[in-house]
Formats: structure tokens, sequence, C-alpha cells
């Protein structure tokens, strides 16, 4: 006789990592209608199944819940990636060589005239330039094999691009044109520009010639990203600026067009992952207390959907910018340079009046009732932000709004404290420590560079710590930010920074999971593997929690799976 209620689906014989609060180690979960209706033992699991419900099999595979990427930026990523760009990521390109031949074949396939994009290429993984830091690909070795086509390669921090001759002519730049205002249009001896530019500053004098994306692009960047997602065991994520002040921004990523094109694939089935939404009320990295003020008033934030899946519950304010290139607004000075203490890009003359500005824009936002995300990598940048939290949450108590900050570079305990007070969280990324952690020392000194990144001192204080990749910034490989958070070594070197900082691989897990929920204030719906959540899966082929934490990075993600259903098979 048939049993009443049969599953849709069990998924039997795995070592499933639950992540309830006891961190409980189960073999067997049951779905229905994309819920997990039972977590337990073979037996008791398997006794549910009907003759419509689908077995699987996990033969001691590890499962997790589905992972949770704090931080991106999902159509800028999916832009940076085939079809829309090439490909210039270490491993695929490995010298100078290699880029040249992917743009000469690219070259061959589009029609003249044809923009050329190209993302990540990364100076310190090519061969010809890692004994030199001077040494860059320049436009001397792409126009040869580009005559007929403009050609934009971004690297992969997004702080430098290489254009040939074809968009130098354009843009109407030439050797006689005047420099920018800020960053810099490299030259070579004779004063002719090499194609290399540095900066946002200097970068615009090119990247406002290249054209928006089409409506048609703009959801092929939202699809791509969305599939190398899942094929990370991605299932959630925080999309970081998305809105009016987008608009501009390398070629319309960031458009407020993306909330219909979201809306857009929700409605069609098409969304394989939550999708959690910060607002971008103002110009990119000068947002104002108008632009917020105006934005707020005017902007149609959807209110009508199922926010299970996609939500707009916050704004995003920008702070500062990044230690490497001195943007980050610091309480002590750089050790090199003449930078000083760095600098915010909050609007002010002062460091007091920029503090004062930041601290009305967070007010101003949380009077409209929405959470806040800010950026701030500097500890100048971090304790103004934080005390815009609590002061705001002081004029106005009551919700819970989880205000957070993202980066959070150099936080102390002492803010970590203040934070956790009004349960604030930070939403940090290890993959940019593996990355770049070599470098710091130079810009910030040995001291601040091993303490950078403080995962250990805000945990042990009761901050919310999520992780993330701040895709296209990094790809979004949590399996690497695990290994990264646990045992802090760089890709490069293998250098350790800051051992006192790691923490365990339980605990880099839940900030890749349970702790992003509550960020997003989903913490009773997913983040987690119990009763009553979404049936949300990341399956993986080795045990995380035993196997050699050096060898974290070779674990492969087996499949994906997004309400009950596979959205990803390795
Ligand atoms: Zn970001």
């Amino acid at each position: 006789m048939d049993k009443p209620n049969p599953v849709d689906l069990i998924l039997i014989n795995g070592k499933i990592l639950t992540v309830n609060p006891h961190f409980d180690i189960v073999e067997a979960v049951a779905v229905k209608n994309g819920r997990i209706t039972a977590v337990g033992g073979n037996q008791a699991v398997r006794a549910l199944d009907g003759p419509g419900t689908k077995i699987i099999d996990l033969a001691g595979a590890t499962m997790l819940p589905g992972i949770n990427d704090a931080h991106m930026h999902a159509p800028f990523f999916g832009a940076t990636r085939p079809p829309l760009a090439l490909d210039l990521t270490f491993p695929a390109v490995q010298s100078i060589g290699d880029i040249v031949e992917a743009v000469r074949r690219k070259a061959a396939e589009v029609k003249p005239g044809e923009w050329i994009r190209g993302f990540g290429w990364n100076q310190g993984s090519l061969k010809e330039c890692m004994n030199d830091p001077a040494m860059f690909p320049r436009r001397s070795d792409i126009d040869p094999v580009s005559p007929n086509n403009p050609v934009i390669l971004t690297d992969f921090s997004g702080h430098t691009i290489l254009v040939n001759q074809k968009a130098l002519e354009l843009a109407g730049l030439h050797k006689d044109s005047p420099d920018p205002v800020s960053g810099e249009v490299e030259r070579d001896p004779q004063g002719e520009l090499t194609g290399i530019f540095k900066e946002l500053g200097a970068q615009a004098l090119v990247t406002s010639h290249v054209p928006i994306l089409t409506r048609e692009e703009k959801r092929i960047a939202l699809l791509t990203a969305i599939s190398i997602l899942n094929s990370h065991g991605v299932t959630s994520f925080t999309d970081a600026a998305i809105g009016p002040g987008g608009e501009a921004y390398v070629g319309g990523v960031m458009s407020a067009e993306f909330v219909d094109i979201y809306r857009e694939l929700l409605a069609e089935g098409k969304l394989t992952a939550r999708v959690t939404i910060l607002l971008l009320l103002g110009n990119y990295g000068a947002l104002t207390y108008k632009d917020l003020d105006e934005g707020l008033r005017t902007f149609k934030i959807p209110t009508d959907l199922d926010r299970e899946w996609l939500q707009f519950p916050g704004v995003k304010i920008f702070a500062d910018g990044i230690p490497l290139t001195y943007t980050s607004w610091m309480n002590e000075d750089y050790v090199s340079g003449n930078y000083g203490h760095g600098v915010s890009v909050i609007p002010g003359r002062t460091d007091q009046e920029q503090n004062d500005n930041l601290v009305s824009m967070i007010g101003l936002v949380h009077n409209h009732g929405f959470q806040v995300g800010v950026h701030a990598t500097g500890d100048r940048a971090i304790d103004a932000a934080v005390d815009g939290f609590v002061l705001a949450m002081k004029n106005k108590p009551g919700g819970d709004p989880r205000h957070y900050l993202i980066h959070g570079d150099f936080i102390s305990a002492e803010t970590c404290r203040r934070l956790s007070a009004i349960n604030g969280g930070v939403a940090m990324q290890p993959t940019i420590e593996a990355m770049i952690s070599d470098f710091e020392p130079s810009v910030v000194g040995e001291q601040r560079a091993a303490y950078e990144w403080p995962m250990r001192t805000a945990l042990d204080n009761g901050v919310n710590l999520t992780s993330s990749s701040d895709a296209p910034i990094t790809v979004p490989n949590w399996i690497l930010g695990v290994e990264n958070a646990v045992l802090r070594e760089s890709l490069t070197s293998g250098a350790v920074s800051g051992p006192e900082e790691a923490i365990t691989v339980k605990e880099a897990i839940r900030t890749y999971t349970i702790n992003g929920a509550y960020q997003d204030h989903l913490e009773t719906v997913k983040g987690s593997i119990e009763v009553g959540k979404v049936a949300d899966f990341c399956i993986i082929d080795n045990d995380i929690l035993t196997v050699d934490p050096h060898l974290i990075r070779n674990i492969k993600v087996l499949k994906t799976i997004v309400n009950g259903k596979i959205v990803y098979e390795g």
C-alpha cells in the first residue's frame, strides 16, 4: 500500500553537515515541495519514500547547506566572462603571448569596429612580468593583431585596464592629451600612451566610450553569473550594488535595469539562486546625501516579491577605497608613499566633515527602514560607519536592521564589540586575502598587514561574520575561501599572514552559510539543513572537516541543489 504523504526527494548515505547550532552530522535528508521534511539516519528517512520519490545515493559524499556568497556583483561578474568577454584569468592566460593570442582569435571572429572586451589578467601571474613589477602587457603587444577593433582588457582587480590604438582613437586620446585629475595614464619615454590606464579617474577617459550593454547582453551577463555561481555550490548571494547610480559604470553592469531583469528571471523560473540586492542610489564611488535622499524618495523599490527568492532590503554606501591603492581611510599613516592616512570618498573638506556626512547618510537610510551595507576597509572609515549605525539606531530604535560593513579589513576588537551590540556584521573576502596578502606589508607595514581581515577577532567579539568573493574581484570559490580562512596562506607565495586571526573549518563554513542567511534576515528559512528550511544543498567530493587543510582547495563540487532541484552536476 502506498504511504500517505510520500516525499519528492531523499538523499541518503551522506556525511551531511547540518550546520545547525550543534553542527550535527547526519546520513540522510528528505525533501517535499522544496522544503526539508526530515533529517536523520538512513533508515528513518528512507522509510518516507513513495512511488514518485527520487533517491540520490550520496555514496559517502559530504553535503552542506547551499553556499551563500554574501557580497558580490553578479551582472558585473557575468559581463567579465565568456561569451561577453575574453577569459584572461590564470591559468587560462599565463603570459603576454597568451593575451595576444586570445585577442587575435577574437578579432578574427567579430565584425570590424566591434569592441573586444577581456577581463582578469594578473600581472603577478604573467610569465614576462613576474620578475619585473614595471612590466605590463601594453598596446604595442596587441595593436598588431587588432587593427580594426577597439580592445579593452581589464585586470583582475579592476584597477588597471589595457586598451589598444583603435580604442584610443575612438576616445580621442593621443600623445598631447592632458593627464586626468585622478589616476594615471601611462606613457613611454617619448610621451606616447602605452595603453595602460590606472584607477577609475584615468580609466573613465576610455570607458566612457565603451558602449553600454544591450538589454539582451545584460540578461546574458546575469544568467552567465548565476550558472557559474551554481557550479561552485552557491545557492544564495547578495548583489551588492544595483540601481539608478549604476547606469554608466563599466557598460552599465550595475544598472537599475537589472531590477527588472531579476524579476523577469524569477517569473520565468530561471532564477536558480536566492538573491538579496543592495541598492546603489547614486554615483559609484561618489555617493552624496542628496543622491540617497532623492533615490529613497523616487526609486520604485519592489515590495511585491517572494523575499525567499528576491529581496531589496538594503542600500549600499561607499566610505573609502582599498589599501593597495592607498585609498583606505586609516587612523594611522601608510608606511610608504605620500598618501598620509588615505581618504574617504564621502563628500567633505576635512576628515571631521566626511565623518559627519557619512554618519548622516547612514541615519537617512536607516530612517527609511533599510539595512545599510557600508564599504569600509580602513579603520577610520570602519569606526565612522559603526558610529553611524549606533547613532542611527539610538535616534530611531526598533526593528532589527543588522547594518553591516563590507570588507572591514582593519576592524578593531573594540569596534567589533560595538557592532555586535547592534546585531551588526562584517562581510569579508578570504579569497581576496589569499590573492593580495603578500603586497599588504609594503603598504600598511607588517603589523597591520598581519591583522588585516581579522576573522578570529570578529567572531570572538560576537560580530556576524560572513564570507564572500566580491566577484568579479575573485572567483566565487568558497572552497578556496575556507582554506584561506583556516590557513591564511597567500596563493602566490604560500606565506602565512597573521595566523592568530585564523578560524576553524566549521566556523568558516558558518560564514558561508548560516551567517549569510542572518545578514539576509532569512536565518529561519535557509543557511542550515534543518526541518522546515529550504532544500538548498552543496555536495562535495571530499570531507572538508577532516582533510588536510592544505588539500581543501582540491575539493570539487559534485552537485548543487536549489529548492529541491539539481541546478548543477559536475
Ligand atoms: Zn564589492
